[in-house]
């Protein structure tokens, strides 16, 4: 049966509708992507350092501009907001964090050092940005093309606003009418989970693409960039732990990471990431609704997911 439901912490209605996972596709399926190999000219491997913009935080060995590091930041030279070409609401900073020297090892393949100084980063970035005074930061990753990457090689973004953006606010707004931690609420289902510690990791009942899953740290307060180590620490092996699983279900799929958390002097707000595979398309449905059309039940991601050996 088909059923509509709704996610408090977006105020996103998902029609979960499994059913039509098994209508008739006549179109030709496309190949597999090939899988990522050393480009000579990636601008992000270690020995092309001088191709980007000169870095501003790294991790691991080497001078700034020279090889050895593990994770390297850099201003992106095509940024979406900052840089010379910013005008009004579209001045802050795009970053890019490289999450790892080797062009093949994406975020879920990283052992648990690694995929903590990688996300340590984030928060030390963010945290920098707003120390800096800009108004919201926030870091993403994009994995592959169909979730919005131009270059292969593995890497987050970092971006910084000097104005909250409204869709933040109402989120804000939405936890501060609830009065109760919605991210708690939205956790505890026990079909929908993946892991429960330290780290909560489950499939939000309201999962608006297959195989949705959201991660929280119990102890997380309003801001990612106020999270003490080892609140990071634990979320980021979670993190890895869980694109590691969906890699084995699903075969390396695009995904977008999200970390959502409040803007300074905001709160009550509980930060969290989403990791969402891009596998569905918005459709016409879609676009004329404001629903969106999920095929696979929630409830079945978070078994496949739970049996997966990451
Ligand atoms: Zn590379």
């Amino acid at each position: 049966m088909s059923e509509l439901r709704h996610d408090a912490l977006s105020a996103q209605d998902v029609i979960v509708a499994a059913g039509r996972a098994a209508r008739p596709v006549t179109f030709t399926v496309p190949p597999e992507p090939e899988p990522p190999t050393a480009a000579p000219a990636c601008a992000f491997c270690p020995g092309e350092e001088a191709m980007t913009p000169p870095e501003v935080a790294r991790r691991g060995s080497g001078a700034p501009g020279e090889p050895g590091w593990q994770v390297r930041v850099f201003p992106n030279l095509y940024p979406i907001v900052g840089g010379p070409d910013a005008g009004p609401g579209t001045t802050g900073a795009h970053e890019v964090v490289g999450l790892s020297p080797d062009h093949a090892q994406a975020l879920g393949r990283l052992d648990d050092a690694a995929a903590v100084q990688v996300v340590t980063m984030w928060r030390d970035r963010t945290r920098a940005h707003l120390v800096a005074g800009h108004a919201y930061a926030f870091a993403i990753v994009n994995h592959l093309g169909p979730a919005g990457a131009s270059i292969a090689h593995p890497h987050a973004q970092v971006f910084a606003l000097d104005v909250v953006p409204p869709a933040v606010d109402a989120a804000l707004a939405r936890v501060r009418d609830a009065g109760r931690d919605l991210v708690a609420a939205d956790a505890a289902p026990e079909p929908l989970t993946i892991d429960r510690d330290p780290v909560w990791v489950w499939c939000p009942n309201a999962s608006t693409s297959p195989y949705f899953v959201r991660i929280a740290h119990p102890e997380a307060g309003p801001r990612f960039d106020d999270a003490d180590d080892d609140v990071v620490a634990a979320t980021a092996i979670a993190v890895r732990d869980t694109l590691a699983r969906l890699a084995v279900v699903l075969h390396d799929p695009p995904y977008n990471v999200v970390v959502r958390t409040a803007p300074p002097g905001a709160q009550p707000y509980h930060w969290y990431v989403d990791v969402i595979p891009r596998l569905a398309v918005v459709a016409g449905f879609e676009q004329a609704t404001g629903i969106l059309v999920n095929t696979v039940p929630p409830e079945r991601a978070a078994a496949e997911l739970r049996a997966a050996v990451a």
